[in-house]
């Protein structure tokens, strides 16, 4: 939670500051995707994997060397990029000029964009073939809680307070019997602790209760329990019991699929259902879930909000986006 500030600051000193605590996040978020996990394998392992192919792959630039002014190439279908126009508005911060990319979207044919959307899963595939979630989680039961509590917070606070709540709470049946206080001084730090806390007991005496204390794996079920909607039943279907039942759509792949022009009924990066509806038609099932993983990371990676790296981005030749943050 940001301080309060002096009422007396300037504001254009405070605006400053606003700025630097940006770039310091950006900076953060660049560090945690190197870092991160994925289910299925052990923390070690993953981070271990990750970071040689960060090291490898420099963070989804194209090799040096080798020419990535690729944005005024002309797209399939017919898709020109778009570029800011000279002494035009900046894009808004946290994304782009959201009205023009659902007019691109919406001119190019199913057909075209089906065609594009391949060529971008294999460049997703080539930049981060083993892309999965950086909730650290060793069963279903300790990726649903960290998901619950990873909403308004950041991957790296949830993995660090997890180790402590499931050596304590390691089940359903344990976590149903748990004081509200004790939990709640346990996930503090990922903000909101305390709904977080009556979500993470209630689905636990609802998963104990309904489903014999094992994590149901059917959407219709997930849904029911405290502190679990589409998005969180999406993470836990796709990422443990690999069912393409959906598409997460987080912030990163929000924004991403605006600008990548794979989102044409949402009107903003925000409407996670219409942009869960386009992707998951764009998309062939079988790629679902990594393209959400995928997206996060390259969002994390090299298109961030304020400062996507369309001259380093290797999937440029496919992003009407791509060179309008110039
Ligand atoms: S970095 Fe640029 S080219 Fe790459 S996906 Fe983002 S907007 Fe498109």
């Amino acid at each position: 939670m940001s301080k309060k500030r002096s009422a007396r600051k300037p504001v254009r000193k405070a605006k400053k500051q606003s700025r630097v605590r940006s770039a310091s996040s950006d900076k953060k978020a660049n560090r945690r995707a190197g870092t991160g996990r994925a289910g299925g394998k052990t923390a070690r392992s993953k981070r271990s994997t990750h970071a040689k192919k960060s090291a490898v792959r420099s963070a989804g630039a194209a090799p040096s060397g080798r020419s990535t002014a690729t944005a005024t190439k002309p797209l399939g279908g017919g898709l020109k990029p778009v570029r800011a126009k000279p002494g035009g508005r900046a894009p808004a911060a946290g994304g782009v000029a959201l009205a023009t990319d659902s007019t691109l979207a919406a001119s190019e044919s199913p057909q075209a964009r089906k065609a594009r959307a391949g060529r971008i899963i294999a460049g997703l595939h080539r930049l981060y073939p083993d892309a999965d979630c950086a909730l650290d989680h060793v069963s279903a039961f300790e990726l649903l809680v960290a998901t619950i509590l990873s909403a308004q917070s950041t991957d790296d606070t949830v993995n660090k307070v997890t180790p402590i709540l499931f050596e304590r709470y390691p089940t359903p049946a344990a976590m149903a019997e748990a004081q509200p206080a004790d939990v709640e001084k346990i996930v503090h730090s990922t903000g909101f602790f305390r709904q977080k806390t009556k979500s993470i007991i209630g689905m636990a005496k609802k998963v104990v209760e309904s489903f014999d204390g094992r994590i149901p794996d059917r959407m219709e079920d997930l849904v029911t329990l405290p502190g679990v909607a589409r998005k969180t039943a999406n993470v836990v279907l796709g990422t443990h019991f690999r069912k393409n039942e959906g598409v997460v759509v987080d912030t990163h792949v929000g924004r991403l699929a605006h600008r990548l022009a794979l989102t044409w009924t949402s009107k903003n990066d925000k409407d996670a259902v219409k942009i869960e509806n386009d992707l998951m038609e764009v998309l062939p099932r079988p790629e679902w879930t990594f393209v959400g993983h995928a997206l996060i990371w390259h969002g994390r990676r090299v298109c961030s909000a304020r400062k996507p790296d369309c001259k380093a981005c290797t999937l440029s030749p496919h992003c009407p986006s791509a060179g309008r943050f110039e």
